[in-house]
């Protein structure tokens, strides 16, 4: 079977996706610009999870290198071969990690942004340190303090962030949010901002397709966006 290395997009693909990351970077310039920032401290992570070969392969002909994917196997699967071809790359997880896969984690992505519990952060200082790699790492805050999403709780996250940056010598760069879907995102990225500046972080990952224009004015340094740039996931998850 052909890997995802091998993968050409058609014409009429790569096109769509020139156009639709050049309109995003746009977008991102001005929401930078209107805040007085500098659009080079925002980072775009094209979030590539679900999305067909031909658009990846499309997203990566037209210059995007930094990509976010949610699932450690599926991102093993896709990107381990492509990564011979595309040194510069820079990959994400942005979706939650299991202990068991801690290991290949660590060997595969350059940021882990989904640090959430004292079990997760110790597993993966051991497995830095025996593969003798440190990708950057953030801790992510459930702002929401929902019961179903992953996340350190709010009231929880002070003494977390310390922990894994004193007791578990983790490189944290910087906070990663998703905010609940029926609020007012501002609340959560003010409040992720003022716990970053507390900790003296300068990373904040937040803000997605629908919010990112926000989440820049609210100091934003990573925006993942996945459905403005690829166009909708196909609802069934492709195997392996
Ligand atoms: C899927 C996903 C995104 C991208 O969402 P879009 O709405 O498609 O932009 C961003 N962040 C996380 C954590 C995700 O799981």
């Amino acid at each position: 079977m052909a890997n995802d290395a091998d993968i050409e997009a058609s014409e009429t693909v790569r096109r769509a996706l020139a156009t639709a990351l050049a309109e995003l970077r746009g977008r991102i310039d001005a929401a930078a610009r209107a805040v007085g920032r500098d659009p080079a401290e925002v980072t775009l992570i094209g979030v590539s999870k679900m999305q067909p070969p031909d658009r990846v392969a499309a997203a990566l002909a037209a210059g995007l290198r930094v990509f976010g994917e949610n699932r450690v196997q599926e991102a093993q699967g896709r990107w381990a071969p492509l990564r011979e071809r595309h040194p510069d790359l820079e990959l994400h997880l942005i979706g939650p990690l299991q202990t068991n896969k801690a290991r290949q984690a660590v060997a595969l992505f350059d940021a882990i942004q989904t640090v959430d519990r004292p079990k997760l952060a110790r597993v993966l200082a051991e497995e830095m340190e025996r593969a003798g790699r440190r990708p950057d790492c953030y801790v992510q805050v459930n702002t929401g303090a929902e019961p179903q999403k992953a996340g350190v709780m709010p009231d929880d996250a002070d003494q977390f962030i310390e922990a894994c940056r004193g007791e578990f010598g983790l490189p944290v760069v910087g906070l990663m949010c998703i905010p609940p879907i029926d609020d007012e995102p501002s609340l959560h990225f003010a409040f992720l901002r003022e716990m970053a500046r507390r900790h003296g972080l300068s990373r904040l990952s937040m803000g997605m397709s629908d919010d990112f224009e926000l989440a820049i004015r609210f100091g934003a340094t990573h925006v993942r966006v996945g459905t403005a740039l690829f166009g909708a996931r196909p609802t069934v998850r492709a195997s392996g």
